[in-house]
């Protein structure tokens, strides 16, 4: 475990009140250029009032949405198990210090104690590395995006054409109950879990980011110019932008499945990172890993 310069507890509140006030400028540009495109009168009034919204939170140091999420952790690099406590430590504070919605409810009762922790809270996934680091990276994922979640274990014979067409139909069906336009977060193989996380993963690189596997970064684009020729657009009410991205990764996977996972993103696509190292702490909004 590398020494850390400031305590966990406060880059945490840091890194969600990042999250949350800002959106990542990949993310601005895209609802940006996407403005400049758009004809309708709908469809520009749309991502007028978006790109209104999120200038007003970050001048204001306010949650740019109601629904700030439940915040979903990614510890990389070196660390120690003393990182959940902290971790859980700035949760709490952030919802009481930003504040945040208190979203985080017992599935059954309903009860909330509105510390966004409880059972199970706060969602970490661990990449233990050998870098001289310790990176901390929150996705803040709001319930109108996460509830579009889709998984299927495809046939492997349904092939590139059959993923491309679930892909396509889980956007569509979903509508604009994931406040588009949207970033799509797909996973491709691994186990059924495995995959589901991938699709969420994918949504933490920046627009901008070029896929290296040149057959998926074909396929993204193929499904980003299909989605955008369906005219659902801004919020569902017509228009040429539905997503502003597509993010494929994929990993290997028995020779008898085909798994296949849509993570959708909302326009309020948030993520903050922190880089910890003997030289201090760097923030960024948009990581790959
Ligand atoms: S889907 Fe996103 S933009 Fe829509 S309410 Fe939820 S967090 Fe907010």
């Amino acid at each position: 475990m590398i020494k850390l310069p400031e305590p966990v507890e406060d880059i945490v509140v840091n890194l969600l009140r990042l999250a949350n006030t800002k959106l990542p400028a990949d993310v601005g540009w895209a609802l940006e250029a996407a403005a400049g495109w758009e004809t309708g009168d709908i469809a520009r009034t749309q991502l007028g009032a978006i790109m209104d919204n999120v200038k007003k939170a970050e001048h204001m140091g306010r949650p740019m949405c109601q629904d700030t999420g439940i915040p979903v952790f990614y510890v990389r690099g070196r660390f120690d198990s003393t990182i959940v406590a902290q971790i859980s430590k700035g949760v709490e504070r952030a919802t009481r210090e930003i504040p945040l919605r208190p979203n985080t409810v017992d599935p059954l009762s309903r009860e909330n104690d509105g510390s966004n922790l409880g059972e199970g809270m706060p969602i970490i996934h661990y990449i233990p590395t050998d870098d001289d680091f310790t990176e901390i990276t929150v996705l803040p994922k709001g319930a109108g995006s996460e509830n579009m979640t889709r998984l299927a274990m495809l046939n492997p014979a349904d092939g590139v054409e059959g993923v491309r067409r679930f892909i396509i139909d889980s956007v569509l069906d979903a509508g604009g109950r994931p406040c588009p336009p949207s970033i799509v977060g797909v996973g491709i193989g691994g186990t059924s879990d495995k995959c589901v996380e991938m699709a969420k993963e994918a949504l933490l690189s920046p627009l901008d980011s070029e896929n290296p596997d040149p057959v998926l970064a074909k396929m993204e684009e193929d499904v980003f110019v299909a989605l955008n020729s369906s005219g659902l657009g801004p919020m569902g009410l017509g228009g040429s932008t539905t997503v502003l991205g597509v993010k494929i990764r994929k990993a290997f996977c028995h020779t008898a499945s085909l798994p296949v996972a849509v993570n959708i993103g909302c326009w309020a696509t948030r993520r903050a990172s922190a880089r910890i190292s003997d030289e201090g702490v760097e923030y960024s909004q948009g990581v790959d890993f």
